[in-house]
C-alpha cells in the first residue's frame, strides 16, 4: 500500500453512474488509505504488522511499494503536486522517519531536511545513491564547489539497481518474508528491463539529439541513451537562469534545430514558455518523476507509464524514426 502524508487536504466529488462513479471510487480508496495512514504511523506493530516504511519523494516510495506489496505501509514524504528538492518536513514527518522500521532517502543535498532527519532514526536507513555511480552536476548561478547530480531514478537501468537495494533493506528488516520480497523485485525489475528496451529501441534513430530541459533532471537519462541535455535551470528547479544562459539556450535552439523546450508540471513553465516564444518554437511536459500530481495519482499513473509517455514526448520531439 502507498499513501502519502496524511495532513494534506483532498477533495472528493462523488458523481453517480459510469466512468465517473468509478472514478470517484478510486478516489474515495485513495482518501481511505490516507486516513488508515493517519491513524496508523509509528511502528510495524500500529500497522496491523506490516513494516512501516518512509520514503523521501515518489520512486522510492514507488519501489517500496512494488517489492514489499501488502507487507508494507509506506508512507511518502513529498505530498503530490509538491516538487520535492526543497521540501521541509513537519514535526510529525520527522518523527515518523525516526520511528520507521525502514527509511529510503537520497543524499547529496538532494531533500537536505530528510538527511538531517535520519540521524535519529531507530530503524534501518538506506541512502539509495550509495554505491550508484554519480555524476556532476550542473551548478546554479553563482554557486561554488562541485555538485553531484542525484537525478538517477531517470535512467530505468539505475533505478533497477534502486530497486535491488530496496529489496535487501526490506528483508534485512523483516528477513521471514526475504522470499516474497525477491520475487516483488524480480518481477519489478524485468519491468524496468523492458522498460530499457523500449528506450533503446526508441530513441536509437533520431533525427535529433539535444534536449532542452526545464531543470537538470534528465543527465542520467541522457547518459544512458546518447542524447545531450541543455537546462534551464541547474539540479533544483527554482534557480532563475540568468540572461547570459538564456541568450546560450537560444543561440543552441536555432543552430541545432530544437523543435521544443520540455516543461514540468510541478515547477512554473514562465521562462521555459518565454524562451520557447521568443525562438519561435513548442513547449511539451517532460515529466521528471520527482513527484505525480493529484490528478496523475488518481488517474492510476505511475513510474512506468510516466517513463512510457516521456518517450513518446521525447520521440515526436527528437524525430526518431523507432518504436
Ligand atoms: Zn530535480
Amino acid at each position: 500500500m502507498l499513501v502519502s502524508r496524511p495532513d494534506m487536504k483532498l477533495g472528493i466529488v462523488l458523481i453517480p453512474g459510469g466512468k465517473g462513479a468509478r472514478t470517484a471510487f478510486a478516489a474515495l480508496t485513495v482518501s481511505l488509505a490516507i486516513v488508515a495512514g493517519a491513524c496508523s504511523s509509528g511502528s510495524a506493530n500500529a500497522n496491523n504488522g506490516k513494516l512501516e516504511v518512509v520514503a523521501g519523494f515518489y520512486p522510492l516510495a514507488e519501489a517500496a511499494a512494488k517489492v514489499g506489496g501488502s507487507l508494507v505501509h509506506v508512507e511518502n514524504l513529498t505530498p503530490p503536486g509538491v516538487e520535492p528538492h526543497d521540501l521541509e518536513l513537519t514535526p510529525g514527518a520527522i518523527a515518523d522517519i525516526q520511528s520507521a522500521d525502514v527509511v529510503l532517502y537520497l543524499s547529496h543535498g538532494f531533500v537536505p531536511a530528510v538527511e538531517q532527519a535520519v540521524a535519529g532514526a531507530r530503524g534501518t536507513t538506506v541512502d539509495l545513491l550509495q554505491g550508484v555511480p554519480l555524476h556532476a552536476g550542473v551548478p546554479e548561478e553563482g554557486q561554488q564547489g562541485p555538485v553531484t547530480d542525484p537525478h538517477v531514478w531517470l535512467d530505468p537501468v539505475l533505478y533497477r539497481n534502486l530497486v535491488g537495494r530496496t529489496e535487501a533493506a526490506l528483508a534485512k528488516a523483516s528477513p521471514a518474508n526475504a522470499a516474497t520480497f525477491d520475487a516483488n523485485a524480480k518481477a519489478f525489475k524485468a519491468e524496468l528491463g523492458r522498460l530499457d528496451r523500449e528506450y533503446r529501441f526508441g530513441l536509437g534513430r533520431c533525427a535529433r539529439r539535444v534536449i532542452v530541459t526545464s531543470h537538470a533532471a534528465f543527465g542520467y537519462l541522457s547518459a544512458r541513451y546518447g542524447l545531450t541535455q541543455e537546462p534551464i535551470s541547474g539540479i533544483s528547479p527554482d534557480a532563475e537562469p540568468g540572461a547570459d544562459r538564456l541568450a546560450q539556450l537560444a543561440g543552441l535552439v536555432k543552430r541545432d534545430g530544437v523543435t521544443t523546450i520540455f516543461t514540468e508540471e510541478l515547477v512554473s513553465p514562465k521562462v521555459a514558455e518565454t524562451l520557447a516564444r521568443e525562438v519561435g518554437v513548442a513547449t511539451a511536459v517532460l515529466n521528471p518523476l520527482e513527484g505525480l500530481t493529484k490528478q496523475e495519482v488518481s488517474a492510476g499513473q505511475d513510474y512506468l507509464s510516466v517513463m512510457r509517455s516521456n518517450l513518446k514526448t521525447l520521440q515526436r520531439a527528437l524525430g526518431c524514426s523507432a518504436g
